[in-house]
């Protein structure tokens, strides 16, 4: 099979005869087969009743409906793990994305060799309070992933090679992250292609303002995993000893200036009088802390079921 289409989707009734509609038309203008994969994310309306009617029309309808709303990322793992099509191209269920724009990336995955191509809505149509800020995180999901290229890492619309999607694991709201996702996982080959964009035909957006919070946390917790995820002590323990150590002489200098003062006859004080005693205790203290944590880090990772899980990309 050549294309499977991925479709998360929470309460977009709507969009979706609409959408599946144009994308059939595409796929027949070009000649592929396909399939399209749906995940309702738990929708309350009637988005499911629609891709049950879509379904009993056409075979090239997958789908899967999820008893609660979990997210976008747990609907993309799951239409991950459903798809069989060579290049497998994900989108958004609300009309922002263009069908049209398949055929283009396809051709990029097959004929130029790239593992993943993002879409890129270099006009988008969206109100400011989100385009500002995501200028903002796009420049530093770059900055932060060394994937310099990107312009738009949370583009709904991508496309990927099938062995991509089988070997990243998105959870949580990593979807913002999948290009970084698919770099740790050592497919560099990471494209862009400018696409259209257009206004919410239907409903509203699923995402407040939350999503760059969020967006940034998560940002920090994957360059911490893919920098030090399987050795945490070579960041906590040079943090805490670093940290000790400054600590440590500091306690000297000021025992060791009482003891000169006190052997000179000149006026001296308690240690514990002195404010430079108590920062230096602290930062003992916490040396010990970064330490111990980055110990403990360490005999978490011995355990983690992910420490010996390699990408093997050849083997004969
Ligand atoms: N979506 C989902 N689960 C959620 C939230 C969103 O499956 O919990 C889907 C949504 O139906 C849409 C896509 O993710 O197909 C993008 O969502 P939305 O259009 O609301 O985001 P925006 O375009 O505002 O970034
Ligand atoms: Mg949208």
């Amino acid at each position: 099979m050549d294309i499977s289409v991925v479709i998360p989707l929470y309460n977009e009734e709507e969009s979706i005869p609409e959408l599946f509609a144009w994308i059939e038309r595409v796929m027949q203008q070009h000649g592929f087969s396909h399939e399209v994969i749906f995940v309702d994310d738990g929708s309350t309306d009637g988005s499911w009743d629609a891709i049950v009617r879509l379904a009993g029309q056409s075979e090239n309808v997958k789908a899967v409906k999820f008893r609660r709303n979990y997210g976008k990322s747990p609907a993309l793992y799951t239409g991950f793990l459903k798809a069989e099509g060579d290049v497998v191209i994900t989108m958004d269920a609300d009309l922002q994305d263009s069908p049209d724009e398949i055929p283009g990336l396809y051709d990029m995955i097959v004929k130029d060799g790239y593992d993943l191509v993002s879409g890129w809505k270099k006009k988008r149509y969206d109100p400011l309070s989100k385009t500002i800020p995501t200028k903002l995180f796009n420049a530093t999901a770059r900055k932060v992933s060394g994937i310099k290229n990107l312009h738009d890492f949370n583009c709904g619309l991508k496309a990927y090679r099938r062995d991509v999607v089988k070997h990243i694991e998105v959870y949580g709201e990593m979807h913002r992250y999948i290009p970084y996702l698919a770099k740790n996982a050592g497919f560099t080959k990471i494209g862009e292609k400018v696409v259209h964009h257009q206004a919410r035909k239907y409903g509203k957006t699923k995402f407040g303002l939350d999503r760059f919070v969020n967006g940034y946390l998560d940002l920090i917790t994957l360059w911490f995993l893919s920098k030090f995820g399987v050795k945490p002590m070579h960041f906590f323990g040079l943090l805490g000893t670093l940290m000790f150590i400054v600590g440590f002489v500091a306690v000297i200098i000021v025992g060791v200036s009482k003891l000169w003062a006190m052997h000179h006859g000149m006026p001296y004080r308690l240690v514990t009088d002195s404010p430079y005693f108590y920062l230096a205790l602290t930062t003992m203290l916490l040396g010990t802390q970064f330490f111990l944590t980055g110990f403990v880090g360490e005999l978490i990772a011995r355990n983690s079921a992910e420490r010996n899980n390699y990408q093997i990309e050849k083997e004969i």
